[in-house]
């Protein structure tokens, strides 16, 4: 019979020995120990929750902080990617990318240094990191059929994540390019005509305009509200920068009340209007911004000062209480203090149409907004009563807001349009649409009864 000391000593030898063995088991099961410089990674999303996808963003990372040569958390580098907003690899979404590149690059959206770059759910996935110490910047697109097997086996639950862990950049990525982007040479004209072939050669995918736009402003210092613009309008241009310097303007001279907000009629709309939406929340689902056209028939009719039009700016308050600011903007100025022409924009068979933008995106920025908005009218619009209400009213189809702010002549009118910025009287322009339709309805009544009798 077995002393019962000795059964407690065999089984205390046994705990001891399987906690021994399987101490070390587990840790065999970490991928951390294979890859240790992923516990960072491991340690914010959580062993259980590590994806391929998040592997995708750490293994960009980790290229391109071997190919430009900079180490973790590095402040002179910017990390672009389209990752969640809104690449996808077929059905399979990239956001959780993002969580490999800042766990590996040392970026993130809050410390400023990584840009979210807005694209269709059906564009390619990609990712850019660019010194702005040296310039330069490397590229790395998605090989989307290579990387969609692996979510597929992740979906079925067989993928294993070491084995992903070993495959090569060069499998992964269908291109990885590196280019010097230094902002201070391209926004020379040689230095753009030097750097003009990647453009037809796509060297960043098709993405260069974007890159290089983004880089260039945040390597000169880009303000939050500006950059959250540029992440959704996907690329920097000087139409853009019109719309920041809009909403800075606005903000500075006519500062909204408790309960108020602007509403855009972006009349005519341009790059600016993303900005806008964006810095004001005035998007187009919420009715806070309503688009209309200019047509060049109809901009050959409005007194010269307004066909630098911008927009109609309302400013409404909780009860209603509107009032109307024209804003115009200057592109003749805003191109001779660049020191290009306005046609050199359209240039689009050259180096000039981008050369343009970019130039035009460093050199405004030293700039103010006074310099090149002017303020065409005033008007208050009276009790509008809602913004719905008033959208309706003023920017509905067969709507003309600048005929009803006088701006212009109605069709067939010979009055005198409005042309000085001033004040202007209160007019009710629905009351006009109200009154036909009241006719129209007198009319029919009338027609209606004849027949009867
Ligand atoms: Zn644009």
């Amino acid at each position: 019979m077995m002393n019962w000391k000795l059964a407690v000593a065999v089984l205390v030898l046994a705990i001891f020995i399987t906690g021994v063995l399987v101490v070390p088991g587990s840790a065999q099961d970490s991928i951390i120990s294979d890859y240790p410089e992923l516990k960072p990674l491991v340690d914010f999303v959580g062993e259980e929750e590590l994806s391929v996808m998040d592997l995708v963003g750490c293994k960009a990372a980790e290229k391109a902080m071997e190919e430009l040569g900079f180490s973790k958390g590095d402040p002179n580098i910017l990390a672009l990617t389209d990752a969640g907003y809104i690449a996808n690899i077929g059905k399979y979404s990239s956001e959780r990318a993002l969580n490999g590149v800042m766990m590996t690059a040392g970026v993130s959206r809050g410390k400023g240094n990584l840009v979210n770059v807005h694209r269709a759910y059906n564009k390619p996935l990609w990712f850019a990191f660019f010194d702005k110490e040296t310039g330069d910047c490397v590229y790395l697109e998605v090989n989307k059929s290579y990387l969609k097997p692996w979510l597929d086996k992740e979906a079925a639950g067989t993928v294993n994540l070491s084995e992903f862990m070993g495959v090569g950049a060069d499998a992964l990525f269908s291109k990885i390019s590196r280019e010097n982007i230094d902002p201070d040479k391209l926004i020379t004209e040689e230095g753009a005509k030097a750097w003009h072939h990647n453009f037809d050669e796509k060297t960043f995918g098709g993405n260069e305009f974007s890159i290089l736009t983004i880089s260039a402003v945040w390597s000169k210092g880009i303000n939050n509200e500006f950059l959250k613009s540029a992440e959704l309008h996907n690329h920097i241009c000087p139409g853009l920068t019109s719309g920041y310097f809009i909403a800075e303007y606005l903000r500075e001279h006519y500062p909204l009340e408790k309960g108020e907000k602007w509403i855009v009629w972006a009349v005519p709309p341009w790059c600016k209007d993303d900005a806008l939406q964006q810095i004001f929340d005035a998007t187009v689902g919420k009715r806070c911004m309503a688009v209309m056209y200019i047509p060049d028939s109809t901009s050959e009719k409005l007194p010269p000062e307004y066909r630098n039009i911008a927009g109609i700016y309302v400013k409404i308050g909780k009860t209603g209480e509107a009032k109307a600011i024209v804003l115009g903007w200057d592109w003749n100025k805003a191109c001779s203090d660049c020191g290009f022409t306005r046609k050199d924009f359209k240039d689009f068979s050259s180096y000039k149409w981008w050369w343009t933008r970019l130039r035009a995106d460093v050199v405004l920025m030293e700039h103010k907004p006074e310099e090149y908005i002017s303020v065409l009218m005033v008007k208050d619009l009276g009790n509008q009563g809602s913004v719905k209400a008033m959208n309706a009213r003023w920017m509905a189809v067969g709507a003309n807001p600048l005929v009803e702010l006088g701006i212009m002549p109605a069709p067939g009118a010979t009055a005198t349009p409005v042309s000085t910025p001033a004040e202007v009287t209160p007019s009710i322009p629905g009351l006009c649409v109200i009154a036909a339709i009241a006719i129209a309805g007198v009319v029919v009544y009338a027609a209606r009864r004849r027949k009867k009798i």
